[in-house]
């Protein structure tokens, strides 16, 4: 079945198609049509994605502009000067997350390729490329006391469309800033694998097996004929396996979450601002 994406893009093709015998006026026309392909090509390959990527370059912009401020503004009273450190560290944990997740991510594509590229890959029921946005958040941070969530949502005029606050076509996991973090993400992903193509037949089991006051929040995802449960226990065994091939052939170890934000933090203080993100070189909730 052809999805919305899809008919956008074919509309477009046919118009650049339309488009061989240009004069001026037309020129533009096709370049406007060649951006919009381009967009509209975007949009429709989903994506493994950063949570902190939409306003990474404005946390990096404003965090010179106030380490600037901070040396060349001798008029600042104390009280403002503190204001302008404490933004400057909320600039330096944002940017810092970033990195973190965005190491996470790196490590994941390396050390488990398979689950990486499918979930890269993930489409909806009706075939639209689901984008899944993955954010380390500090514990105090977290929007549920769970070590590691997905977030889950639909619209009402499409019971197949996934959306999330990243916008349509999309679910979020969180995971906590925590040493097993790559374990606790495969097992997210196993239920996003299962939930993003099942989306409106999962909601009604949801809605019958765990919205009850009984239900323990850690028990949802988890009912024994849930099936996402069944995926993210197998996405689980999948990454242990293949993250002992990756070192028994001879793969490093990711440096320590830990350590590597200290190390991020360090660096951001100290100006660096451009922060390697490699891994290994250096309201529905389960
Ligand atoms: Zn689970």
């Amino acid at each position: 079945m052809l999805s919305d994406n899809d008919l956008a893009v074919d509309s477009y093709c046919l118009l650049v198609l339309k488009k061989v015998n240009i004069n001026n006026h037309d020129m533009k026309t096709f370049y406007l049509v060649i951006v919009l392909f381009v967009f509209s090509y975007s949009h429709v390959v989903g994506r493994i994605k950063n949570g902190y990527e939409s306003e990474l370059q404005c946390a990096k912009t404003s965090l010179q502009k106030l380490n600037l401020l901070l040396v060349e503004d001798k008029n600042m009273t104390v009280i403002q000067r503190l204001d302008v450190k404490s933004n400057i560290e909320a600039l330096i944990n944002y940017i810092s997350f970033y990195e973190i997740t965005a190491a996470l991510i790196e490590e994941l594509r390396i050390v488990s390729p398979g689950i990486y590229n499918e979930i890269d890959s993930i489409k909806d029921k009706k075939g639209r490329p689901t984008d899944v946005y993955v954010k380390v958040v500090p514990r105090e941070n977290s929007k549920v006391q769970l070590k590691a969530a997905s977030f889950f949502e639909r619209r009402s005029m499409d019971e197949d469309m996934n959306v999330s606050t990243y916008g349509d076509y999309s679910v979020s996991v969180d995971i906590w800033m925590v040493e097993n973090a790559l374990f606790l993400l495969s097992h997210e992903l196993g239920h996003i694998k299962y939930i993003v193509p099942n989306l409106a037949e999962y909601l009604k089991f949801y809605e019958k097996k765990y919205k009850r006051p009984e239900v323990s929040i850690s028990f949802v995802g988890h009912n024994p004929k849930d099936q996402s449960g069944k995926y993210a226990n197998d996405f689980e065994r999948r990454y242990l396996q293949d993250r002992k091939s990756y070192l028994y052939n001879g793969g490093e170890k990711a440096e320590r979450l830990v350590s590597r934000l200290i190390r991020i933090r360090k660096d951001l203080r100290n100006g660096n601002g451009v922060v390697s993100a490699s891994a290994l070189e250096s309201n529905y909730s389960f």
